[in-house]
């Protein structure tokens, strides 16, 4: 399996329990910190979600 360049996995976790609920794949060259609303099992509710490494 190579390798490829130019896409990282990022993991998004909820903003109030700090749980890792979802990851994606997130194309390079895309700095920004981004948000999500997703529902989080631990919260029982839709909450943000930030990426992190
Ligand atoms: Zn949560």
């Amino acid at each position: 399996m190579k390798n490829k360049k130019g896409k990282n996995k990022v993991v998004l976790v909820c903003s109030e329990c700090f749980s890792r609920n979802y990851a994606i794949n997130k194309s390079s060259g895309v700095n920004e910190n981004l948000q999500f609303k997703k529902y989080c099992k631990n919260c029982n509710k839709m909450t943000i979600h930030k990426e992190t490494k």
